[in-house]
């Protein structure tokens, strides 16, 4: 099922034919719209006729997150605020927050690539979808609601927060479809698993998750607690927000689309393009946004690019999950980590609970990981010997994992804090 098949089977040659001519459109725009690219671009000496389509993308200048601060507010806006109707930031996971502005066509092109979204994850006009991102300036709410309306489906906006609601409404109003952040998915399992309420007495179908990375093992977990498909996807407020990929049932990677975005990977310390198949920093080029288009946003996230065709039938590219942020990557005692290793690690071992927290400090000039790990309640409560072992096993795995040793605290169920929005999971106490 698609929800706008001509576009998203569209062939090859079209696709490109099409990111042709919107590329054009867009240099010649941003050069007589936006000062803060026409000097990027007398910088390069570059001029917009330079730019006679996708082959020209790698002369076109980066743009990063620092430049969108330099320029905050409204510094990189391509309309005029007459023609703003949104606005929206991103959540400052990393600093201060960047502020990103929509036309009403961008609003449109935003629900279409949701709507498209929903419908990868077998929603239709029949379903109940329960948003529970944040409404608000977070971009992961409105965003999808504008999507699921544009598929006639039947739309909770309930938001974040209020477990208790959020399972009730589930059950009573049969939501079909969930879309929330994939740990608090993890928590609403639980909670619904605690409160006894048997997965047969809900409608849940499948379920979209994003805004945080999550590796193979939890959709595993996903599915297996609510009984639904898990999918994947991806986004950020600079490109536009959720709906930029979304996985399709083959969860193969997710379908990044081509006739809005040009998708690159490229070496985060040399700027180089990669090859398809290659590991490095996702850079995207959006090529009808209005309020605040984009040429080669450098992402920070690590992925892979998939050009082969997918089974399912679309034709457009596909990223691998993210790897991590290049700057989410963590330094300890030089071996570079990232948080999602940890995850990975931690959910082969099974007895645990993907509920963690990273806790360094250093003790003069060495660098100290303490793993806090929750165990699952059967195995608290068995005999001390049990989680001796445990925590020893823990460490091993870790060891081979990170190439790093690491402190590992069993913690009680439940004791580590839960969210509903991004998890943070890591905490510096290095003051560096
Ligand atoms: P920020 O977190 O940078 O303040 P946003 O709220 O726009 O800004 O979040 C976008 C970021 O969230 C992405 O750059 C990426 O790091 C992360 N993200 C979004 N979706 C996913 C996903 N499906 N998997 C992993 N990470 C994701
Ligand atoms: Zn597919």
């Amino acid at each position: 099922m698609y929800w706008n098949e001509k576009v998203e089977t569209m062939s090859h040659e079209e696709l490109i034919y099409i990111q042709n001519e919107r590329l054009k459109d867009m240099v010649h725009r941003l050069y007589y719209n936006v000062p803060f690219y026409r000097s990027k671009f007398q910088n390069l000496g570059l001029e917009p006729e330079d730019i006679k389509g996708i082959e020209d993308l790698s002369k076109l200048p980066f743009t990063t997150k620092q430049d969108l601060r330099d320029n905050y507010p409204y510094g990189i806006f391509a309309s005029p605020l007459s023609e703003i109707v949104r606005i929206h930031a991103s959540s400052g996971t990393t600093g201060k927050p960047t502020v990103v502005g929509y036309t009403k066509k961008d609003i449109n092109t935003w629900s279409e690539l949701s709507a498209r979204a929903f419908v990868a994850a077998d929603a239709d006009r029949n379903s109940v979808i329960q948003i529970a991102y944040g409404y608000g300036l977070f971009t992961g709410g409105l965003g999808l609601h504008y999507g699921a309306e544009k598929l006639c489906a039947s739309v909770i906006p309930i938001s974040t927060g209020n477990t208790q609601r959020q399972i009730m409404l589930m059950k009573d109003l049969k939501t079909s479809l969930i879309a929330c952040t994939p740990s608090y998915a993890i928590y609403l399992a639980d909670s619904i698993k605690e409160q006894g309420i048997s997965l047969e007495e809900l409608n849940l179908k499948s379920g979209i998750f994003g805004a945080e990375p999550w590796p193979e093992n939890m959709r595993k977990e996903i599915e297996k607690k609510l009984n639904i498909t898990a999918h994947d996807i991806y986004g950020l407020s600079e490109v536009m927000g959720p709906g930029v990929a979304i996985e399709c049932n083959y969860k193969c990677g997710m379908h990044i689309w081509e006739d809005h975005f040009i998708p690159e990977i490229v070496d985060p310390n040399t700027l180089e393009p990669l090859p398809y198949g290659t590991l490095g920093e996702l850079v995207f080029t959006t090529i009808t946004k209005e309020g605040m288009p984009l040429l080669r946003y450098r992402t920070r996230d690590l992925s892979i690019l998939y050009n082969e065709t997918c089974k399912c039938g679309r034709t457009h590219i596909r990223m691998e999950r993210i790897k991590g942020r290049s700057d989410d990557m963590l330094i300890i005692r030089g071996v570079n980590i990232f948080p999602s290793q940890i995850e990975n690690a931690l959910l082969e071992i099974g007895e645990v609970e993907p509920h963690y927290q990273l806790i360094i400090t250093r003790d003069g000039t060495l660098d100290n990981l303490e793993i806090k790990v929750e165990v699952t309640e059967h195995l608290f409560s068995d005999k001390i010997s049990g989680l001796e072992s445990l925590q020893k096993n823990i460490a091993r795995k870790m060891e081979s994992a990170l190439q790093l040793s690491a402190k590992i605290t069993l913690v009680e169920p439940n004791s580590i804090p839960r969210f509903e929005g991004k998890s943070k999971r890591v905490i510096d106490k290095r003051n560096i």
